[in-house]
């Protein structure tokens, strides 16, 4: 389409006139230039120079299956022309917003039986605190206002969803970020956190033990809920011991607390199950999913509800005074729910489960010994490998170097995205990539890494 009227240079100086990108050093991107993307095929984007890069990232940890899918673009295409928008205010509703609810409602945990859309990732989290908190005044107990969560955690870039961040740079973006409702722990995360001598289980039942202090500490009658995601991604990969989640939910349930499980990027297959929640053995009271399920063709998410938060947000609250008007937008829907048609179809999170992730596992496990390597770790089919200034130690290298940036852009000149997050190099790829092009992606991962050295 558009990418045959210039070439890449004119692109570049057109972009850096006018556009700004999300996350990003202008002033850097000028000397860098801007990679221009124009095609994507199963596992791979071709840019303006006719290069051919796997995206060992899906895209942002969404393109679950794949690029340039006809079910959905045939999906989006017959919607528009039938129903190219409607709202979902003013008593109205439509056949594809009906049928993704319920369809939601049946691959979720056990109990989520109420969805509300919205376009993002950070807008379902907006929901979700806009809900509970609702829900307490409902309850008469509108003294529970604060959420708590986690060191590293990434829950979107709006003005309370990065106050949900805990990643220190969105903190100084731009307004009085963090919110003061919003208090901090630390994280489950074994390679910084976990004495030498300590099991993973004990570990992970110690990290659960620092939500119960701040409860404690902030007064029970005071927290609203809990947010986290299931395991870490933007933050740097990590990912917490099985004895973490039971013992989160058991602390929830004992303070009479809401669990808000931010399932953005685990959601659909990333685990080898529909959803982190699966994988963990998590019943969360709120879930917010994203991404993976349009898997990045048109924008959508959605925060699905318990009866117990649902029924009292409508039997007590009458009109919610909250929403978009682009919630439940009808081609979003209806490309999701072709979407989830190719993922149960294809037995893509079968496939996962049974072929990807155990090679992807053996795989990764080769790159323990790398003379850059601190740690290693994966869930699914998200990897994180950590490069450390000294493995002994696991001292991290001085910032200004920006190692795992040389590293991405190795990878990058080798035809493989795969981001660095600080110095943890991050791997998420397709549920659709074959075995053979886990190797090819692996062998540029090991070039990246040695040229990195
Ligand atoms: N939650 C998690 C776990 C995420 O990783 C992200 C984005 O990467 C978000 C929320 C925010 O989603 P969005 O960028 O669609 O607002």
């Amino acid at each position: 389409m558009f990418y045959r009227q210039m070439e890449t240079r004119k692109w570049q100086e057109l972009d850096q006139a006018h556009y700004l990108h999300p996350f990003t050093d202008h002033k850097a991107l000028r000397e860098i230039g801007s990679r221009v993307a124009v095609r994507g095929e199963g596992v791979h984007v071709w840019d303006t120079e006719g290069r051919k890069i796997i995206d060992g990232l899906s895209g942002l940890g969404c393109v679950n299956i794949g690029y340039g899918r006809p079910e959905l673009v045939a999906a989006a295409s017959a919607q528009m022309s039938d129903l190219s928008f409607c709202q979902s205010f003013f008593n109205t509703t439509h056949p594809a917003a009906v049928l993704l609810a319920e369809k939601l409602v049946k691959l979720t945990p056990e109990g989520l039986n109420h969805v509300f859309f919205q376009c993002s990732g950070s807008e379902a989290n907006e929901t979700a605190v806009r809900a509970i908190r609702r829900y307490w005044d409902l309850q008469g107990q509108p003294g529970k206002k604060l959420i708590i969560a986690r060191e590293y955690a990434y829950h979107g870039s709006t003005h309370l969803a990065a106050s949900l961040s805990g990643l220190e740079p969105m903190h100084h973006a731009g307004g009085d970020v963090p919110m003061p409702v919003v208090h901090r722990i630390k994280t489950a995360y074994p390679y910084r956190e976990k004495p030498a001598a300590m099991p993973d289980d004990e570990f992970g039942r110690l990290a659960a033990s620092w939500l119960e202090d701040k409860i404690l500490e902030l007064g029970p009658e005071n927290v609203a809920a809990f947010f986290a995601e299931p395991a870490q991604s933007a933050g740097g990969s990590i990912v917490p011991p099985m004895s973490y989640w039971p013992a989160i939910q058991d602390i929830c349930r004992k303070y009479d607390v809401l669990l808000a499980l931010d399932e953005v990027v685990m959601g659909f297959g990333r685990t080898g199950k529909w959803f982190g929640s699966f994988h963990y053995g998590i019943t969360p009271d709120l879930m917010q999913i994203g991404k993976g399920l349009t898997s990045g063709y048109l924008p959508l998410s959605a925060c699905l509800m318990s009866d117990r938060v649902a029924d009292v947000l409508i039997d007590k609250g009458g009109e919610w005074a909250h929403g978009y008007t682009y919630s439940g937008h009808p081609s979003c829907c209806a490309v999701a729910l072709a979407n989830i048609e190719v993922i149960e179809s294809e037995g893509l999170i079968e496939n996962a489960a049974d072929t990807l992730i155990p090679h992807f596992e053996a795989r990764l496990a080769e790159f323990t010994d790398h003379p850059l390597m601190g740690d290693v770790r994966s869930v699914g089919l998200m990897a994180g490998l950590e490069l450390v200034a000294d493995r002994a130690t696991g001292e991290a290298f001085d910032g200004a170097l920006r190692v795992g940036q040389h590293c991405s852009a190795e990878g990058l000149s080798r035809g493989l995205a795969f981001r660095a997050n600080g110095d943890t190099m991050a791997l998420m790829p397709p549920l659709v990539m074959t075995v053979g092009q886990m190797d090819e992606m692996f062998a540029i991962v090991r070039a990246a890494l040695d040229a990195t050295a």
